[in-house]
């Protein structure tokens, strides 16, 4: 799938987003391989808000998607975001929390209204805490 395919998908996902708080609608796309189990595809995830809890965002959505439908990480070659207001590399947390499953050099595609900003995982967050020395 080529790029324009899954920056479509991401925005088409960020629909289903439910954002009553800031009305930010986020689609996140894993583009995935098929790996030894043979399955590949693409996987979808929103950003979720509640009063109460912390807010699920779509990048945190779309690993916990793919890993409930038994998708190994490994295959897991892109993150693609849409972010409405206007492109958008993941924000701090989210980059840690994808530090957890992906490496340095990760592909990031960051899209929004204005453009498209590629970029890696390494790159937003170059010293992800990773629960042992560099
Ligand atoms: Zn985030």
């Amino acid at each position: 799938m080529i790029q324009e395919s899954l920056i479509t998908a991401a925005k088409l996902a960020s629909i289903n987003a439910y954002a009553p708080k800031s009305n930010i609608q986020v689609g996140c796309i894993l583009k995935i391989e098929p790996g030894e189990q043979g399955k590949g595809g693409i996987i979808t995830g929103v950003n979720i808000e509640t009063h109460g809890t912390d807010t699920v965002h779509a990048e945190v959505c779309a690993v916990a998607h793919a890993l409930t439908r038994g998708y190994r990480m490994h295959d897991v070659v892109s993150l693609t975001l849409w972010f409405p207001k206007y492109a958008q590399p993941p924000c701090g947390a989210c980059c840690q929390f994808l530090s957890n499953f992906f490496k340095d050099d990760f592909p990031l595609i960051c899209a929004g209204p204005d453009g498209v900003i590629e970029t890696t995982l390494g790159e937003c967050l170059p010293y992800a805490y990773k629960g042992r020395k560099r």
